[in-house]
């Protein structure tokens, strides 16, 4: 029997560990990458916050809390046997007002459901032992959190695929996929590839790539731009390692924090931003398929209806650094506006459902000879390896 062909479409961090996975299940499989850009993770992949995400936020037995839960110990796992920089320096979630307390207890609750161990309640005292400058009434210590280095972790991916023969092409945008007898014909100006299964890991164009396989579009990716500041080399004593706000439950994001950088270095963000381009960096990037697919979709318009002041509020705060600053202070009282330098951004592919509902699972939808991963947002980096594996899980034997 000839092994089967199957073809990866997307090469950030999901699409390089589902080929790794994907490798190591079925060893005799023969596997190319798709990407559309000239190198590998240059959009949500090149552009996160580099946090290891242990699995405290996700709601008890969804996919995202179980895959977040392994995920970060496979990952760190592959840190290690990869020599990629990474430290677990645990982070501080805050309560910023009594009012937050229930919620920050209600995160513990989840957190303890999910299996975390180690997790510790700190009153005032005991929170300014660990991060001395922060503020609030109450905090959360999430002890298996920790920062990473993902431009490496790709890197070091890349490098296993090489070795395995796994053909990993760039420059090759999926713009068309034919059905073939046994599987697919996929067009890209690299050529055409053949291939007997299709996984779809697109990101910001998952929806679309899923069209391109003759899915209807049901929901829709719609992007968020989440912006940084860099906090100035002569305040960074102000922040040791990584503080969080308690997030709002109604939302996927997780507020603006501040994160300390492997490689030197404090950030605060990202906010979260209705973008105009799926892949949008600058507050004036525009592109006209994107925004007429967005305005075009009735679930972003429930969305907004659902959310008008969150999605007002975060707008004014992406143009106000006094705003942004506010939110900081909640955190840590003496940041302050002129600490806070320009800093990065990144765009995440959020689906909304047609309710008008954010999507909070992660979505791997199989379907005859290929699997979209439709909803990969916060923390499928973290997640990533075990992502790959459990969609190496539910492809037939080749
Ligand atoms: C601001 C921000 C902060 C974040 N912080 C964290 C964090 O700290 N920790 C964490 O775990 N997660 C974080 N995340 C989430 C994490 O970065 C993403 O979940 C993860 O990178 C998703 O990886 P991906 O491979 O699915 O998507 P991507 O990295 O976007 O990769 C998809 C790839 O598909 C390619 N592609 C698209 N269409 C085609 C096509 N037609 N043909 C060929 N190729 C195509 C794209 O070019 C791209 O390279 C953050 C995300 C953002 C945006």
């Amino acid at each position: 029997m000839t092994p089967r062909r199957t073809l990866i479409i997307g090469g950030g961090i999901v699409g390089l560990a589902t080929a790794c996975r994907l490798g190591e299940r079925f060893p005799a499989e023969s596997i190319t990458l798709l990407e559309k850009e000239t190198g590998l993770g240059r959009h949500q992949t090149g552009h996160n916050s580099g946090v290891l995400h242990c699995g405290l936020y996700y709601k008890p037995g969804s996919l995202k809390a179980r895959l977040a839960v392994s995920g970060i110990r496979q990952m760190v796992a592959f840190c290690r046997e990869n020599g990629i920089p990474h430290e677990i320096c645990g982070k501080l979630v805050v309560a910023a007002t009594e009012s937050e307390v229930p919620a920050l207890r209600g995160l513990e609750e989840r957190g303890r459901a999910n299996g975390l161990e180690g997790l510790r309640w700190l009153g005032p005292a005991e929170m300014r032992e660990i991060e001395p400058h922060v503020g609030g009434v109450a905090a959360l210590r999430v002890p298996q959190e920790g920062i990473v280095d993902y431009a490496a972790v790709c890197a070091a991916m890349a490098a296993r695929l090489a070795a395995r023969g796994v053909k990993v092409v760039t420059g090759a945008r999926v713009t068309r996929l034919r059905r073939s007898p046994g599987g697919w014909l996929a067009e890209t100006p690299a050529g055409v590839f053949e291939a007997d299964f299709a996984i779809n890991c697109a990101g910001l164009h998952s929806d679309r790539v899923s069209e391109l396989a003759g899915e209807r579009r049901e929901v829709r990716v719609v992007p968020f731009r989440g912006e940084y500041y860099k906090i100035r080399p002569e305040r960074q004593h102000l922040v040791r390692n990584l503080i969080y706000p308690v997030p709002d439950p109604q939302f996927p994001f997780l507020g603006v924090h501040f994160t300390r950088l492997i490689h030197g270095g404090i950030e605060a963000g990202p906010n979260a931003v209705l973008a105009f381009a799926r892949e949008g960096y600058r507050k004036r990037d525009f592109n006209p398929r994107d925004l007429f697919d967005a305005l075009s979709y009735g679930g972003l318009w429930r969305f907004l209806r659902r959310y008008p002041s969150m999605c007002w509020y975060e707008l004014r705060r992406s143009f106000s650094r006094k705003l942004f600053c506010r939110s900081l202070q909640r955190l840590v009282p003496e940041i302050q506006p002129s600490d806070l330098a320009q800093g990065g951004s990144g765009v995440r592919a959020q689906v909304i459902s047609p309710a008008g509902e954010i999507v909070q699972d992660f979505q791997l939808i199989p379907r005859p000879h290929a699997l979209h991963v439709l909803n990969t947002p916060s923390p499928a980096a973290t997640a990533s390896l075990a992502i790959g594996a459990e969609i190496a899980a539910m492809l037939p034997e080749g």
